[in-house]
């Protein structure tokens, strides 16, 4: 007999991906470019040329054997040393290989430190709008996802609401600033506050809340700070990956941070080894482990999503969407011109446009647009948005 839980999550697409197949159909009878697809989430800005380079040089510099063989089940420590070392010029850490341990990317770190966390029975706070993954990788863990509503006029934290779902039983709590889907960046006022109560609540509970931040659009900010959160909070893990910063999504790379100033840290550090252990998470591979450390200053051209952001942004603004000024990643999140975010998308269809409901990001009445594809086609959609405002304005 299989695991119905498993079969069940194995045999459900997501909406975003539902959405993405009708996409291939509909390119099929009206031609690609007549389709203004903003479903998924996919970088379309190329990797940048070091990372090219880096693989050819590694390939032909390094030795054959060592390239594609086994590292140490955390990384490669010359790896996880330079990128320490990176982040510690950047942020003024004090990190060094041994906090470091190499995964597949930001979804494998946040399962290896749920998995070395979590209890259970456990609670995990998140705040709405969030990443619908995490609610299957914290009950993977045996533990259960906590929702706080989001606060629709600015998408920072509604600390009330906070305040009320935060117990005995709260082991960790989530960030992903910038956000997945709302774009927002948390302040460093927000930051604060947040790391005050935890502070206070782990003293008031007797045992550590965790603060998980899942950072994979850390370096997809435009003209914002995004405070780096160990420095503001001692029990804090960074879920980092290269897949939207070096638009290297198939690659599976990133890391997890496990600081020192963590509360018997080396100890949690051994639980994250386990947690890679019992998952399989071992051994990230090899090559792009050594391309991330030698493109450890680089990122993709961010300013194509700059871009995007400012046409879309101002376009819908114009035509009367109301909409947060996203700072980071590259999503908007205006709210549907009905309540019901589904019937808003079934309508957006008819003019070719392909938007991702709210509800599944917790914050139904919103839909989310990724505009992680080319200005012409965010140029080119503009009057398919108006045409579907005007259905509305009737
Ligand atoms: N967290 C968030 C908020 C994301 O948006 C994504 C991917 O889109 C992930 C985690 C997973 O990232 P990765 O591809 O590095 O596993």
């Amino acid at each position: 007999m299989i695991s119905q839980e498993m079969y069940e999550l194995g045999s459900k697409r997501s909406v975003i991906r539902e959405i993405f197949e009708f996409g291939k159909k509909r390119a099929a009878e009206v031609g690609a470019e007549n389709v203004y697809d903003f479903s998924i989430g996919n970088p379309n800005v190329p990797a940048p040329e070091s990372v090219k380079r880096a693989i050819i040089e590694i390939l032909e510099d390094e030795d054959p054997v060592a390239i594609h063989g086994y590292t140490s089940a955390q990384g490669d420590f010359d790896v996880r040393k330079t990128i320490a070392e990176s982040i510690n010029k950047r942020f003024k850490t004090n990190f060094n290989a041994d906090n470091l341990y190499m995964t597949m990317g930001a979804a494998a770190s946040l399962c290896a430190c749920f998995k070395a966390i979590a209890n259970s029975g456990d609670e995990f706070v998140t705040f709405a709008p969030y990443f619908p993954e995490y609610r299957c990788f914290v009950e993977a863990m045996g533990a259960k996802l906590i929702v706080v509503p989001a606060q629709i006029e600015n998408f920072q934290i509604d600390f009330d609401e906070f305040e009320k779902r935060i117990n005995k039983n709260t082991k960790a709590v989530i960030v992903n600033t910038p956000n997945n889907p709302s774009g927002i960046v948390y302040t460093e006022e927000t930051i604060v506050k947040l790391a005050d109560i935890l502070k206070a609540k782990s003293k008031e509970y007797g045992h550590p809340i965790y603060l998980i931040s899942d950072e994979p659009y850390r370096e997809l900010a435009y003209d914002v700070e995004v405070p780096y959160l160990t420095k503001y909070y001692d029990n804090t893990f960074v879920c980092y990956s290269y897949s939207k910063s070096l638009s290297l999504p198939g690659e599976r790379i990133g890391y997890i941070v496990v600081p020192d100033e963590m509360e018997e840290s080396r100890k949690v550090y051994a639980a994250v080894c386990g947690a890679g252990r019992a998952l399989g998470y071992v051994c990230a591979g090899s090559l792009f482990q050594k391309v991330a450390a030698k493109c450890v200053c680089d990122t993709s051209d961010i300013s194509i999503y700059k871009k995007n952001r400012d046409l879309l942004y101002d376009g819908l603004i114009k035509l009367g969407y109301k909409c947060v000024k996203p700072e980071g990643a590259f999503y908007l999140f205006p709210q549907s011109l009905e309540k019901d975010a589904y019937a808003f998308c079934e309508k957006a269809k008819k003019y070719n446009l392909l938007l991702v409901p709210g509800d599944d990001f917790g914050c139904p009445g919103h839909v989310r647009i990724s505009y992680c594809v080319t200005t012409e086609q965010v140029i080119k959609a503009l009057p398919a948005f108006e045409k579907l405002a005007k259905e509305y304005a009737k």
